[in-house]
């Protein structure tokens, strides 16, 4: 793929060292676009500087949520390498989701060049405090000025990149969770395994429901029996009851996280065993009065992980480990943080360096 390059005459200001970068509060000076259309597939691909993207008001995005999108970091090193974590996951995922929602797939050695490209174009924005990253937000929707409901015939595919500040800037921290028994993410034959636009516009109400009550996020339950667990919030979730570990399993309605996949692994490495199955409500909150379920945690690119110190469901409440961070969750969290920002050997081979 032959990337052109188009330079910013004038460049931002960067965030000062020590200033609170938030989430998506800062944008850098280029983006990524390419362009699809029936005619002739994927071309013109190229970076140019950030800006808004004129748009017809028809455009079937802002009609029919033809989005798909991606969220992943860059991480600078002690020693000042730029790193990504396996790229190619969210390559492929991306891929499915857009067939998914019957949008053009964009082949994955050009997904991760794309990526990488704009990465080292932007090295310089890539913050070096601990807990930093580059967040990197590649995304697809449809430009076709039409009405009628069909697959649009034309698309942009674009990556933005935003430097973001450590999730925990105080240490890791357990959240409380609000079981949502009315609302549903997502269902068998719908979407829930793709990253689309329209799953999160779904889900806020829910979310909006849990804060007015005090919590930061929902569990959700499988659409069809609202018994099982799938995930919490925007995250994948893992129990560890009796020493074991449970998930559920990427069998349609739940998102297959890359940071998931790369807990799984590290737990398997350790030893543990991980149970890819559905795990009903009720089991879980008997576990969490007898005490068998030890742990709990969230697990997603933004936040790596997140300890869940209390689970509500109806009318009934269980404390998570006295509500502290658990020894196999903080050891997670390290070792999946150590080797994303090269503080630990990479034995897994999952860090790409952008040169
Ligand atoms: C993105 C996302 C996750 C986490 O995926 P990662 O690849 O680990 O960031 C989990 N659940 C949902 C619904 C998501 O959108």
């Amino acid at each position: 793929m032959e990337i052109r390059i188009e330079r910013a005459t004038t460049l931002k200001e960067k965030p000062k060292a020590g200033e609170a970068l938030g989430f998506g509060k800062y944008y850098t000076d280029h983006m990524f676009v390419m362009d699809w259309d029936r005619g002739q597939g994927w071309h013109d691909a190229r970076i140019v500087p950030f800006g808004p993207i004129p748009m017809d008001p028809a455009s079937m995005v802002l009609h029919y949520a033809q989005e798909t999108f991606e969220g992943l970091k860059a991480y600078r090193t002690k020693d000042d390498r730029i790193l990504l974590f396996r790229p190619e996951m969210n390559a492929r995922r991306f891929a499915n989701s857009n067939r998914r929602l019957c949008m053009p797939e964009v082949a994955e050695e050009d997904f991760v060049e794309a990526v990488t490209q704009l990465v080292a174009c932007e090295k310089d924005w890539v913050p070096a405090e601990e807990g930093t990253s580059l967040y990197i937000r590649p995304f697809m929707f449809a430009t076709e000025a039409a009405v009628g409901v069909h697959p649009a015939s034309s698309y942009k595919f674009v990556i933005i990149l935003s430097p973001v500040g450590a999730y925990y800037p105080e240490g890791v921290n357990p959240v409380k969770i609000y079981v949502e028994d009315e609302y549903v993410r997502a269902t068998p034959g719908g979407t829930g395994f793709t990253k689309c636009g329209g799953n999160y516009a779904a889900s806020i109400a829910a979310q909006v429901k849990a804060e007015e009550m005090g919590f930061t996020q929902v569990l959700w339950l499988d659409g069809v029996h609202r018994k099982y667990v799938e995930e919490v919030g925007t995250m994948n979730v893992m129990f560890m009851i009796d020493n074991e570990i449970y998930t559920a399993p990427c069998d349609g309605t739940v998102l297959p996280g890359v940071t998931r996949d790369s807990i799984i692994h590290i737990l398997k490495s350790w030893g543990y065993k991980v149970n890819e199955m559905h795990l009903a409500i009720d089991d879980l909150m008997k576990a969490g009065h007898d005490k068998t379920l030890q742990e709990a945690f969230g697990t997603g690119t933004a936040a790596v992980i997140s300890p869940i110190g209390e689970l509500r469901y109806k009318e009934d409440e269980v404390t998570i480990n006295d509500f502290k961070t658990g020894e196999l969750t903080q050891k997670l969290y390290d070792t999946l943080t150590g080797i994303q920002w090269g503080d630990i050997e990479d034995t897994f081979g999952w860090t790409r360096e952008v040169k």
